[in-house]
């Protein structure tokens, strides 16, 4: 109602003011077009004409601006429809992905690509897929074009440089994670892809830089402590590359006098001594690292010297020691094979029958010592003569479930019957007696 009463109102305001403005303005003027043409209308008319095609040019923009308007409203929307079906096609090859169907995954990856070129994260999802089916070849084309397009993007590069190292070429792997780290110098994942590249092109010194750069970022703890194990690692490696022996041996030294548990330096250092037949060199070596570091590897070392010397005696003094500072069964029963090897056969079998007691009265909790003790009590039937009772232990001995004195990988649980300073995992001074190990299982 109110509406109407406004037309109204307004059709009568308006039809007034068209009727006053045609009352005193009738007169009529001439308005020329051209030189021959013109138009004579009255005066109100001519004002009303001008209103009116100001009027309509206003309501033509308005119209025009209204259609480009809904003309990018239509055209965003078009885009974001096409942007959620390629989404789609990409999400669903990345789940194909983890799901291990590689191959589909790559047809719906590579299709993604296609339609939008643009996208790093598809393309390193595609070379993905490849890599997953063993085409290493394909995975480094896809990577490389994406490289072209995208230049040097960090997570690119490194992706690069671990398709190269598996591809069994360091140098390349170097170049691109070089280029990576420089890009990226906060990542420690990245110094870790490098300094394992360094490393297996022999570059140990840089790969020593990039390591203790890498243990400089590394916050978490577990990562810390592998970070520390990996730079110790490629020092000793870089030392062992030396050619000049006495360079080689004062790095070693310095590892060995820095690092006390890291155990490489010191039984490479020791190693070296006993092989140039220094066996008082060799002594000085294991007893400092004993004072500074109790360890089953090291006493074992330092047994077999004197023992390989044809003086098992002189290990007894630090061998007592250890059997003193440590709660483990290994130094005990090292000490009584050494008795037993020094011809002090009493003195073995108390130590000998202590163990049985503890182990015994440990139960089941107690650590496995069995193939020890039977080597050992075999050895010292075998010194009193018993013959007999000496096969049967030895045997069970060497038929045991584990062999007497032997080594296990503290990182992959390889076991190795002598200690050695590296491991099949890439581990370095993993190794430490598997006696101590069962223990510590049991525990
Ligand atoms: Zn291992």
């Amino acid at each position: 109602m109110l509406r109407r009463i406004a037309i109204i109102l307004l059709v009568l305001f308006v039809g007034g003011g068209v009727a006053l403005l045609f009352h005193f303005n009738g007169h009529p003027t001439t308005v020329n077009l051209g030189e021959k043409s013109s138009i004579e209308l009255p005066t109100a008319a001519h004002i009303l004409i001008a209103i009116g095609l100001g009027a309509s040019l206003v309501i033509l923009a308005g119209m025009l601006r209204a259609v480009s308007g809904s003309f990018g409203r239509w055209r965003s929307r078009r885009r974001a429809k096409r942007a959620a079906a390629v989404d789609k096609i990409r999400q669903e090859g990345r789940h194909r992905l983890w799901a291990g169907d590689f191959q589909s995954a790559g047809k719906k990856l590579a299709r993604a690509a296609e339609k939008e070129p643009q996208d790093l994260e598809t393309h390193l999802a595609l070379a993905r897929s490849r890599e997953e089916l063993g085409d290493l070849e394909g995975a480094q084309k896809i990577l490389e074009a994406a490289r072209a397009q995208h230049g040097p993007h960090p997570q690119l590069l490194s992706r690069l440089g671990n398709l190269a190292m598996a591809r069994g070429n360091a140098g390349a792997a170097i170049d691109a994670l070089r280029e990576a780290a420089s890009a990226q110098t906060e990542s420690p994942r990245l110094l870790s892809e490098l300094m394992a590249a360094l490393a297996a092109e022999g570059q140990y010194a840089e790969a020593a830089d990039v390591a203790r750069r890498r243990l400089a970022l590394e916050r978490q703890p577990a990562r810390r402590e592998q970070a520390k194990q990996d730079w110790l690692a490629v020092r000793y490696r870089s030392a062992l590359a030396q050619n000049d022996p006495k360079k080689a041996n004062d790095e070693l030294k310095r590892l060995a006098s820095e690092e006390p548990t890291f155990l490489p330096p010191l039984m490479e250092l020791a190693a070296r001594a006993r092989a140039d037949g220094d066996v008082r060199g060799a002594d000085r070596l294991y007893r400092d690292a004993l004072r500074r570091h109790p360890s089953g590897a090291v006493l074992e070392r330092f047994q077999s010297l004197h023992a390989a010397a044809g003086e098992p005696a002189r290990a007894l003094g630090p061998l007592r020691n250890a059997c003193g500072s440590s709660t483990s069964p290994g130094p005990r029963l090292l000490l009584a094979r050494t008795l037993v090897a020094a011809g002090k056969l009493e003195a073995a079998e108390e130590t000998l029958a202590d163990l049985s007691r503890e182990s015994t009265a440990k139960g089941r909790a107690g650590a496995d010592i069995a193939p020890e003790r039977d080597l050992v009590s075999g050895e010292l039937a075998l010194s009193r003569g018993n013959d007999r009772e000496a096969a049967k232990l030895l045997l069970r001995a060497a038929t045991a479930r584990r062999t007497p004195f032997s080594y296990t990988c503290q990182d992959c649980r390889r076991t190795a019957r002598e200690w050695i300073a590296s491991c099949e995992c890439g581990a370095y001074g993993s190794y430490d007696w598997s006696v101590n190990g069962t223990e510590k299982e049991a525990v």
